[in-house]
C-alpha cells in the first residue's frame, strides 16, 4: 500500500527538492510539505544523520522521501543531485532553495576574500544552479509540467546586517533580485517564483556564526516580542509552493514578526 501511495504521489506531480533539508527551516519545510502530499528529496551537504532522520520521520508519517547529498555550490554535484531525483522520484515540480550559510559576526573591514567567496558560492551560486536545473525540468516550453520555486532570502536583505554580516545581506539581496527577474522570465512557462524573507528564527545557523544565543539576545527588538520557529517559516514556504498560491509569483514574503 505504501508503494501505491508513492506511485500516486509521483503521478500527481508533486515532487519537491528542498536544499539544506536536513536541519532548521529546510527540515521543517520537508516535513510539512510531505504532510501536504509532496514527495520530498531532502538535500544536505554534510550531516547525513540529520537528513536520514527527516526522511525517517516523513516515512513514519506515511509520506515518501529520499535524502541526497550535494554541495549546492558545486555544479557537478548539483547536476548529479537533480539526475538522482529524476531517476528516483520523477519530474520535479517544486524547489525550495533553502541551503544557506552565515559567517562570524564581523564588520566588513575584517572580512576576508575567502569568506566572501564561500558566502556567495553557497548562498547565491548554489541558488542559481538549482534554479536553472529546476527551470529546465519544469518549464512548459521545454516539455515540463510547470512548477513552483521558493527561494530563502532574509530580512537581512533590507536591514543590511551591519557589523554582523553585510556580505550575507548582500547575498540575500541578490536572491530578491533573482526572484523578481526569474518570476518575470518564466511566468509564461508555468513556473511561479517567490521568496520568503525570515527574520530572527531559532535554528542552528546562529551557532554556526559563533552566536548560539543570538535569537535570545535580539528578540526583544522584534516588534512582536520573540524570535520565530522553523515551523512558522515552513508554513509560508509550503503555501507558496501550493496551488492555493496560484496567482502569487514574484512576491518577497516577510516572515519576521515585523522585524
Ligand atoms: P541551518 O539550521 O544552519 O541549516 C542549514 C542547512 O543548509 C543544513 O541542512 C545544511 O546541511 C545545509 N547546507 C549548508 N551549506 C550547504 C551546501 N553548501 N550545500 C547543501 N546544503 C548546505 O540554517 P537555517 O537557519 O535553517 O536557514 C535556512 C535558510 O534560511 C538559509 O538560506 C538562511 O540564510 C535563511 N534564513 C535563516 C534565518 C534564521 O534566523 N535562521 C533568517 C533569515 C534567513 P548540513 O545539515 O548537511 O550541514
Amino acid at each position: 500500500m505504501a508503494e501505491l501511495y508513492r506511485r500516486l504521489d509521483v503521478a500527481a506531480g508533486k515532487v519537491l527538492l528542498v536544499t539544506g533539508g536536513s536541519r532548521g527551516i529546510g527540515a521543517a519545510t520537508a516535513r510539512l510539505a510531505a504532510r501536504h502530499g509532496w514527495t520530498v528529496a531532502v538535500n544536505y551537504s554534510a550531516q547525513s544523520l540529520a537528513a536520514d532522520e527527516v526522511v525517517r520521520a516523513i516515512r513514519a508519517g506515511g509520506g515518501t522521501a529520499i535524502s541526497v547529498r550535494a554541495d549546492v555550490a558545486d555544479e557537478a554535484q548539483v547536476l548529479r543531485m537533480f539526475e538522482h531525483v529524476d531517476a528516483k522520484l520523477g519530474r520535479l515540480t517544486g524547489l525550495v532553495n533553502n541551503a544557506g550559510v552565515v559567517d562570524r559576526a564581523q564588520p566588513l573591514a575584517e572580512h576576508s576574500l575567502a569568506r566572501w567567496r564561500r558566502m556567495f558560492d553557497i548562498n547565491v551560486i548554489g541558488t542559481l544552479l538549482c534554479a536553472r536545473e529546476a527551470v529546465r525540468r519544469m518549464s512548459t516550453a521545454q516539455g515540463g509540467a510547470g512548477g513552483s520555486i521558493v527561494n530563502l532570502s532574509s530580512a537581512a536583505a533590507r536591514l543590511g546586517a551591519p557589523n554582523e554580516y553585510v556580505d550575507y545581506a548582500a547575498a540575500k539581496a541578490a536572491i530578491d533580485a533573482l526572484t523578481i527577474g526569474l518570476a518575470k522570465e518564466v511566468g509564461g512557462q508555468g513556473i511561479r517564483v517567490n521568496a520568503v524573507r525570515p527574520g530572527l528564527i531559532d535554528t542552528d545557523i546562529h551557532a554556526s556564526g559563533g552566536r548560539p544565543d543570538r535569537v535570545r539576545e535580539l528578540q526583544a527588538g522584534v516588534p512582536i516580542g520573540r524570535g520565530g520557529t522553523a515551523d512558522e517559516v515552513a508554513e509560508a514556504i509550503v503555501w507558496l509552493l501550493s496551488e492555493q498560491a496560484s496567482y502569487t509569483t514574484m512576491s518577497l514574503m516577510d516572515v519576521s514578526g515585523a522585524r
